[in-house]
Formats: C-alpha cells, structure tokens, sequence
C-alpha cells in the first residue's frame, strides 16, 4: 500500500502518467485496489477494486493537464476491497479528494457526527470522514490549507494523508506514525510513502517527521510543525539500487 502525490512546476506535463508510474513503482508493497485524482478547476476520480491495469482500462482520457495529483494502493483495513472502497475519497460536493495509509481510530464518533450533520458517505472506510472534515471546514469558510489542518488535527490513529482541492494550487500532506517523503524534481515536486514512487525523477529527497505537514506546489515546498510554524528541513541526495 502507498500515497503519492505530484505537481508539475511547468502546465502541460501529464499529471496522470507520473502518478499512475509512481503507483506501478510502489507495487512491490502489495495491494488490492488503486485509484488517482487529478486536479485542476474540478477534481476527477478514478478508482477501481482489483490491478492496476483495471484502474488504467478505466479511466477514459490519457491526455496531458492537471495541476496537481494524487495516487493511491489500498491494503484494505476497514471495509472490503471494492470500487466504493478505494481510494480517493471525496466530500459530499466533490471539490477534495483525498489519500490515506494508516488507520484513523476515532473514525466511528467523527462519521456519527458528520452524518448528524447532513453529510452522505459512500464508502465502509476509516479514511471517508477526512474529505468530509475538511469540506466541513470549507463550508464554516476555512481556505484549503486550514481546512485540511483542521480536519487532521481532528484524527486519531497512524496516518500519511494527501490531499487535492479543485481550484487550488498544489497537494497537502500530512504525517503521524506513517512514513512520507518528498522529492524535489526539475519538473515538479513529489511526495510519497517510499522512495521507489518517483524515484524516476529525482533523487533528491526531505524526510517528514511525526506530525508535520507539507504543501508541493509549483512555487515549491513548505513544511510546518503541528502548530502551524514553517520548519526547514535538511534535503538529502538518496542512493538507491533498485
Ligand atoms: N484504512 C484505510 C482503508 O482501509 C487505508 C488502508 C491502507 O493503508 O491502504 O481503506
């Protein structure tokens, strides 16, 4: 199982193709479903249960766009493995999408109370309360990267979670006892659960530590601690023999 996530620095490049290789390099993890979004004025989801080349026969269009994406492999903790059940998973309105590795512990009470107050889930998993978190925040009028604090602020459990917004620059990401790292390519920024994901494309790398939180966007990468300040963290030139 893995997250990946990618912005290209330049348009035109094709989000959809560096994120679905990202996902054949982290096979070797195992799983049983895979989706991707891709973003840009809207958010497109594409997921289904079962190989990658399940995912790639579904998804109708190959052509190059998207300012920012997102990929996932599933091993399966709460709910079977179905097309419902893969990741990503969107809010009620369809303008976040989200991936998730870990468990979220608490997400019984958060999904009573969500439901309580209007929200439709359409999945059996953990992970479905943290687009619906974070469009609640969008709703109370939070921007992306407040909305998207606040909903993980509000998890319990072991997580690395990405997330993409339609009509915002770039992918938020978060970590707490799952691994993360990004990549700092020529062509775009990264990040991913292991190396392998975008190795291809750069060999410079930032290891998260528990509890931060990250934003790759065309104009580059910010980290911040659990309490919102900017850090600087050390980029280091990974050698790997696949
Ligand atoms: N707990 C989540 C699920 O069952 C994520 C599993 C994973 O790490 O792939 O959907």
């Amino acid at each position: 199982c893995g997250i990946i996530g990618y912005t290209p620095i330049e348009a035109d490049r094709n989000v959809l193709d560096v994120v679905l290789d990202g996902l054949s390099d982290l096979e070797y993890r195992g799983y049983d479903s895979a989706g991707v979004a891709i973003a840009d004025s809207s958010v497109s989801v594409y997921k289904r249960n079962g190989e990658l080349s399940e995912l790639e026969a579904a998804i109708p269009d190959r052509s190059p766009g998207g300012d920012a994406g997102i990929g996932h492999t599933r091993w399966s903790t709460h709910g079977p493995p179905t097309d419902e059940n893969a990741h990503p998973h969107t809010g009620c309105d369809g303008s976040v999408a989200v991936v998730h590795n870990g468990i979220i512990e608490n997400y019984r009470a958060l999904r009573a109370d969500l439901e309580a107050a209007g929200h439709v889930f359409e999945s059996q998993t953990d992970t479905e309360v943290i687009p619906h978190l974070i469009e609640a925040a969008l709703d109370q009028g939070a921007d992306a990267g407040t909305a998207f604090r606040r909903a993980i602020d509000r998890l319990e459990g072991s997580f690395a979670v990405a997330a993409v917004f339609s009509d915002t620059e770039g992918v938020y990401a978060a970590r707490h006892q799952s691994p993360l790292v990004l990549g700092l390519g020529d062509d775009g920024y990264h990040l991913a659960s292991d190396v392998p994901a975008f190795l291809d494309h750069t060999d410079r790398v930032v290891y998260l530590e528990d509890g931060q939180f990250a934003k790759i966007s065309p104009s580059g990468v910010e980290i911040s601690d659990e309490r919102g300040t900017l850090v600087d963290m050390p980029v280091r030139t990974v050698e790997w023999d696949p």
